[in-house]
């Protein structure tokens, strides 16, 4: 245990809090993690802004099933998804896992977890109100541009699940 840093109880660094802050809010935290948390960003406001920020963000997903989701609300997403150029790269895929399906490939910023909701939030919420304003789907097609990391994401996610599944079956 030594080794590991702040498990002793010495107060955090602001990266350090930071770092935690999403699992802080997910409630996945350690114990004593999270009570170093809530004691640094009772006492560090640039620290407790950035919480206040992801907490509202956090706190506007939870309310965004007002709306019923529209019917059909995933087609212009699926449409979006590039799966020619992914089927086209199909022989590429065969050699184990290529870099492209390795996490490091997509950007930090892409695979943050903040990034991926902000952009679930925006589509979700420029399709609801294109739904509920009767605009053109057009409209909701745009939004879910907003639903690119997280989709990157997932698709890397299944993609990799495929591959691997893939050279089980053949070795
Ligand atoms: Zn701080």
């Amino acid at each position: 245990m030594k080794d590991r840093k702040n498990t002793e109880g010495q107060p955090l660094s602001c990266p350090e809090c930071l770092e935690g802050l999403q699992e802080y809010l997910d409630g996945t935290l350690e114990k004593q993690r999270s009570l170093l948390l809530f004691l640094h960003l009772r006492d560090c406001t640039e620290c407790r802004r950035e919480h206040d920020q992801l907490k509202n963000l956090y706190g506007m997903l939870q309310t965004l099933p007002d709306h019923p989701v529209p019917e059909h609300f995933d087609e212009p997403i699926l449409a979006s998804i590039p799966y020619e150029a992914y089927r086209a790269m199909e022989p590429i895929r065969r050699e184990r896992v290529p870099v492209y399906l390795e996490e490091e490939f997509l950007p930090a910023w892409i695979r943050s977890s903040v990034v991926r909701w902000s952009g679930i939030v925006a589509a979700v919420g420029t399709v609801a109100t294109t739904w509920a304003l009767q605009l053109p789907p057009t409209v909701a097609i745009v939004g879910a541009v907003g639903l690119v990391p997280a989709v990157l994401v997932a698709l890397q996610g299944v993609g990799r699940r495929m591959v691997l599944a893939e050279q089980r079956t053949e070795s």
